[in-house]
């Protein structure tokens, strides 16, 4: 006998947990399947565990220039073991919302096994049968590695593995400068490891603006990263304690890196291997399942919700996505999801944040394109605090319409927000300048890169002002405007 449920939830990461959460709290009958631990990716092996090492680096970091702030210390040493541990805590702690006991307490059937479709509306889990009107489909994704020769022989790891080092390695290879890339690297820098970064991009962070990439390139050196941009990893070989790399550029020049770890952060693919998903007729593509605008898949009533529809692989996507397909897949009204203002952050230190276009993208798709830009050199928290590196770049269209906000600075993952809400509110540039911001703190750079919007404005009409000005101190000649009534 298979037990009937409203919706059957297959994953338990952050886009299932918010589904089969969401579900149960509107009184439907949930099933919850996750085969590994209740948490998913991001509390295990991404977004905690990288930022709670991305804080012990920036830690380290401001403990070796403490001096540049008065504060004379005796150096900054890493205790590896002492900062995974702290990793592990953070997880413990942010992980406790996420226990199977919760799920059950608030009314999910939660399942701890692989799920696999029989038919759309039939998933066998763990030799039970579970009766489904509708399920989401939440198994997130995993990384892949790109074809180098030799490296299964050398061994690497990925980010799960890097995770799980219980030493420091002397010397790091790190295969990708997307934002995992980036952020692994800057973090064994700050940790002392020798790293050297591989890129096929000639700077890190390939999708953002190139102005960014530059900043962030510098801001890597400086940490002691060495970087070879424009690069692709070839073939690896072991020599002794050393992996040895070899990789070649464009013009067929070739160099070698050594490192006595690798890390590949090179890309990311569906999970979806284990669904059989040709039971319910649901359709893979390369980036994720096949998904139309309500996050319905290729069958009617199966739905898909984070990394898996191959969209935005972020955890607040994850998070809306989950929100938007357990609307649709309860109720017959249908809610499109709106993927058009969707911000996302790279956590080195300075962070890159981003929102909407980049401006060649704006240029390529719009008239009257304009850039508004404040580096953070000229706010004056950002120079108390010793952290002047970056600049804000506001990308506008006809009438001040904004297209997309990027920022590399402090907390530019929480200064973007700002732009997004303008965004998605369809607020012109103007508002940011025009709305009051506290002083001194960093969210003036936003206005001030606002406040060049009204400039040009006003330097364009100055001959307009200077002819009414002219004017007007004539009249005053004829007659003192003392003596007007
Ligand atoms: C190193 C790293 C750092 C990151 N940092 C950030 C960040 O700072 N900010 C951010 O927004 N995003 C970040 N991300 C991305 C973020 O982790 C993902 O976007 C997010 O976890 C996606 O959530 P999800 O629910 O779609 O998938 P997941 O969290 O991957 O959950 C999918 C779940 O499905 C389960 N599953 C798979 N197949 C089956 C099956 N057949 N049966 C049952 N269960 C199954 C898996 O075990 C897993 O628990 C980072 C990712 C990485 C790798």
């Amino acid at each position: 006998m298979a037990a009937n449920y409203d919706l059957v939830v297959i994953g338990g990461g952050t886009a299932g947990l918010v589904s089969a959460a969401g579900a149960a709290s509107l009184g439907a009958r949930v099933a919850l399947v996750e085969r590994d631990r209740l948490g998913g990716d991001c509390l295990y092996n991404g977004c905690v565990p990288t930022k709670a090492l991305v804080k012990s680096a920036r830690v380290a970091h401001l403990v070796r220039h403490s001096e540049e702030y008065g504060v004379v210390s005796g150096g900054a040493e890493v205790d590896f073991p002492a900062v995974m541990d702290r990793v592990r805590r953070v997880i413990e702690r942010a992980g406790e919302h996420d226990s199977p006991e919760r799920f059950r307490k608030i009314g999910v059937d939660v399942f701890l096994d692989e799920a696999r479709f029989e038919s759309p509306d039939r998933i066998s889990v763990d030799g039970h049968r579970l009766q489904a009107r509708s399920v989401i489909v939440a198994t997130g994704s995993h990384s892949t590695t790109p074809p180098i020769d030799g490296i299964e022989e050398a061994g690497y790891v990925d980010h799960v593995g890097a995770l799980a080092l219980r030493r420091l390695p002397r010397s790091v290879i790190v295969v990708g400068s997307g934002p995992i890339g980036s952020e692994f690297a800057q973090i064994f820098a700050r940790f002392g490891s020798d790293v050297t970064l591989v890129s096929t991009s000639p700077l890190p962070l390939p999708k953002e603006d190139p102005e960014i990439g530059e900043v962030l390139r510098q801001v890597l050196l400086a940490d002691g990263v060495t970087f070879h941009g424009g690069y692709r990893a070839e073939k690896v070989r072991v020599e002794g304690a050393e992996k040895v790399m070899t990789v070649r550029n464009e013009a067929g020049h070739e160099v070698e890196v050594r490192g006595e770890e690798i890390l590949v952060a090179a890309g990311r693919a569906p999970t979806a291997g284990s669904l059989a998903l040709e039971n319910a007729g649901i359709e893979l593509e390369e980036k994720g399942l096949k998904v139309d605008e309500h996050l319905r898949t290729t069958a009617p009533n199966v739905y898909a919700a984070g990394d898996i529809t191959g969209k935005y692989l972020f955890t607040h996507v994850a998070e809306y996505q989950g929100r938007n397909a357990l609307r649709n897949a309860l109720f017959p009204v249908k809610a499109k999801a709106d993927h058009r203002v969707v911000p996302w952050t790279t956590f080195t230190d300075p962070e890159v944040a981003r929102v909407g276009l980049t401006e060649e993208q704006a240029r390529r798709e719009h008239d009257d394109v304009k850039v508004f830009r404040q580096p953070f050199s000229g706010v004056d928290r950002a120079m108390a605090d010793g952290e002047t590196t970056g600049f804000v770049k506001i990308v506008t269209g006809r009438r001040g319409k904004i297209l997309g906000g990027h920022i590399i600075g402090p907390d530019a993952g929480n200064l973007i927000h700002e732009i997004v809400l303008a965004m998605q509110k369809n607020n012109p540039i103007g508002t940011l300048s025009t709305t009051i911001h506290v002083y001194p703190t960093l969210a003036q750079a936003n206005q001030r890169a606002a406040d060049n919007y009204y400039r040009e404005k006003l330097f364009r009409n100055q001959k307009l002002f200077s002819a009414f000005f002219g004017a007007r101190r004539l009249l005053d000649r004829v007659k003192p405007p003392v003596n007007r009534k």
